[in-house]
């Protein structure tokens, strides 16, 4: 059980953080997890170029590693890359020294590629107060107000893609997952999901 919207006491509990952006203009910013992969990274890439869309990828340090041809075409076709650590670590079950070890790891192989935005997400969105203070320090810390639950066994495709349109405002900063867990669900929502917002006049940006 999870909620499509990220409720807002949880929000305000965390103001430094981003959740959302402010904005009068009906646009969406649409965020990626866990990447590259080969295969689904490039459905993500092949879908967004379709329809003209730029987004954010929040890539794990060790994937992009491995998958470097898929980051450079990420970045060719305009997209920008977030750091989501190397190692997909939990910062509750880590210490802050090891956990900012493995941030820095990630840095490394995104400014090989020469992406240097200083945008972080953490992985299960979760955090101690003392890494948080941290990583601000030279990192913009982006969450989301929409969770797409793409990932979850327990929806359906079309539930996965009504859930996140109706979670949707202006500014939403919503999370997809590039990551094989989340494969059917994804395929299936992404495309409509999209068509159904630019058929509305909203436009896509970049956080
Ligand atoms: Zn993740």
């Amino acid at each position: 059980m999870f909620f499509h919207r990220t409720p807002r006491f949880v929000q305000q509990l965390y103001p430094s953080l981003i959740w959302r952006k402010k904005t009068k203009d009906k646009t969406i910013f649409l965020t990626f997890d866990d990447g590259p992969i080969p295969g689904l990274t490039e459905f993500v890439l092949d879908t967004l170029h379709k329809s003209h869309v730029k987004a954010t990828f929040f890539c794990v340090g060790g994937n992009l590693n491995k998958n470097r041809n898929i980051a450079v075409r990420t970045i060719e076709e305009g997209h920008q890359l977030g750091n989501h650590t190397f190692n997909h670590l939990n910062g509750w079950k880590n210490s802050t020294t090891d956990y900012l070890k493995n941030i820095v790891e990630c840095e490394q192989e995104l400014h090989s590629l020469d992406q240097k935005k200083g945008l972080f997400r953490p992985p299960y969105g979760k955090l101690k107060r003392s890494q948080i203070k941290l990583i601000k320090q030279n990192q913009k810390i982006i969450m989301w107000d929409v969770l797409s639950g793409d990932y979850s066994k327990n929806i359906s495709p079309k539930d996965c893609l009504f859930n996140t349109i109706k979670a949707t405002k202006r500014g939403s900063i919503v999370l997809f997952h590039d990551n094989i867990k989340a494969e059917k669900n994804i395929k299936y929502a992404l495309p409509r999901y999209i068509e159904h917002f630019q058929k509305k006049g909203y436009s896509f940006g970049l956080v």
